[in-house]
């Protein structure tokens, strides 16, 4: 099959020379649909699963679009989350570097205030971030938007769900209507479709319809539940098939907290991910998740989305989701590329309607399975293999995952295998270490210098 390559466009020479180091040569659907219009400089609206590669059609779009001599605000990327926020920006970066002295800022709560507007008043290009703080930079009049020439509203339906509806109008009225306006959303629900009507003028319509083939790596096992016997379920499940790594979606943030006191009670090794996280509880969850030093992470739809979590071997929902689309996103985080997985949805009688309605939508039969024998219930829970390491120093200290590594194995005290997945982010790194060297690995980071300094380290 010959998809279309990203030459045919007629990007600026920095972006397109720039896209060969970085692997990108054919595009995806998305992009190969959304990007001539976009750099026609057409109002988009585009549907795309998880991992299609949007980042890459509108942040191209902004970019060719983007006079680096006018040191303005010109492009405004809005997301739903902080971790969202920080991916794009990453990508757009990636994108931008060989245009020369380019900056991106991002604004996003659940980080101090005062250093946000310090960047502020230094500038920048492009700013992505979350509505509710970038809100409060308008309000407060941090950010003009005078300037703006490309907004992009990213995982549309996410921010809506979030509660974020005011936000973003307020945010768009400070923007000059000659704005070229992307709006991305995984789902199309009526509130989308009414935000799209207001935000944007003659959009064109793009949609990649999900390829069923893709799916059917994944294995669907319906489970029938009664409401008092579905966490005994749900534990049959995880002590029947063991599985390295498990996202439990629930569809409230109570039922979240809920469900992973009573997995932790159960011995499980396991962290909730919601919204009302902080930063931190939420930054070690997933990397502790993404290291496998935890192997269960009870989730809300919100707090998942678009993350970039490797394919799973198991998802579970632990009741079906609300939204029919929902529902295929979740397990779509499942069999990814070569690898198979299971995604097990349990239903109660009440939900029955609701799996016809699935049934009808995908159209194909879900089959019921028998729950796990009871047995399995007598079994140990099971342990992940790797422990995590935080050091209190990131990026801002130029910690490297190098010196880490260095430290650890210099004199032969901890071997190469015995370090797992190393996370460094701005203010902190995480490093995933087996078990058995785990405190060893503490003192050896405790004891000696990275970067000509020591620093704070502990087992989380
Ligand atoms: P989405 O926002 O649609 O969920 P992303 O933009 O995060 O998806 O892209 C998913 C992954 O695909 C990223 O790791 C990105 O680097 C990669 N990617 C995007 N476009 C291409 C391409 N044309 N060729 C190869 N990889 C790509
Ligand atoms: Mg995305």
């Amino acid at each position: 099959m010959n998809s279309p390559l990203f030459t045919q466009l007629g990007l600026s020479e920095p972006l397109a020379e720039n896209l060969k180091p970085l692997g990108y040569h054919q595009m995806t659907p998305i992009q190969a649909k959304s990007l001539p219009v976009i750099l026609e400089g057409k109002d988009v609206i585009g549907q795309a699963k998880t991992g299609s590669g949007k980042t890459v059609a509108f942040a191209l779009g902004l970019l060719q679009a983007l006079d680096v001599k006018a040191f303005r605000v010109q492009s405004l990327i809005l997301c739903p989350t902080r971790e969202l926020a920080d991916q794009v920006a990453k990508e757009v970066r990636k994108l931008a570097r060989a245009i020369h002295n380019i900056k991106v800022l991002t604004l996003c709560g659940g980080m101090p205030f005062g250093p946000q507007v310090g960047s502020l008043e230094h500038g920048a290009h492009i700013i992505v971030g979350t509505p509710g703080r970038v809100e409060e930079h308008i309000r407060k009049g941090y950010l003009k938007l005078s300037s703006l020439k490309t907004l992009v509203l990213d995982e549309a339906d996410r921010m809506l769900d979030m509660g974020f509806s005011e936000s973003l109008d307020q945010i768009v009225s400070q923007t000059p209507k000659s704005r070229q306006t992307l709006l991305f959303s995984a789902t199309f629900p009526q509130n989308i479709q009414d935000m799209s009507d207001r935000v944007t003028t003659d959009a064109v319509h793009v949609e990649v319809v999900s390829d069923t083939s893709e799916s059917s790596l994944i294995d669907e096992h319906f489970y029938p539940v009664e409401n008092d016997s579905r966490f005994d379920v749900l534990r049959g499940l995880l002590l029947k098939h063991q599985p390295e790594r498990t996202v439990i979606f629930c569809n409230t943030k109570l039922e979240t907290q809920e469900l992973y006191s009573n997995i932790k009670a159960a011995g499980f090794s396991v962290l909730p991910l919601h919204g009302d996280l902080d930063q931190k509880q939420r930054s070690r969850a997933l990397a502790k998740f993404a290291n496998k030093s935890i192997s269960i992470l009870v989730a809300t739809d919100v707090a998942a989305r678009g993350l970039d979590i490797e394919a799973l071997p198991m998802v579970i929902n632990y009741h079906i989701a609300r939204d029919l689309e929902v529902h295929v996103h979740r397990i779509g985080r499942t069999g990814r590329a070569e690898h198979s997985g299971m995604a097990c949805t349990l239903f109660s009688e009440k939900e029955r309607i609701k799996k016809n309605k699935l049934e009808e939508y995908l159209g194909r039969d879900l089959p019921e399975k028998d729950v796990p024998d009871a047995h399995y219930l007598m079994e140990k829970p099971f342990y992940p293999e790797m422990r995590t390491l935080e050091i209190a120093g990131g990026k801002k200290q130029k910690l490297r995952a190098g010196d880490i590594v260095g430290a650890l194995t210099a004199s032969g005290e901890v071997q190469f295998d015995n370090i797992g997945k190393i996370q460094v982010n701005e203010f902190v790194a995480y490093v995933a270490v087996s078990h058995k060297v785990a405190k060893m690995a503490l003192q050896l980071i405790e004891q000696r210098k990275l970067k000509g300094r020591k620093f704070k380290a502990r087992l989380i």
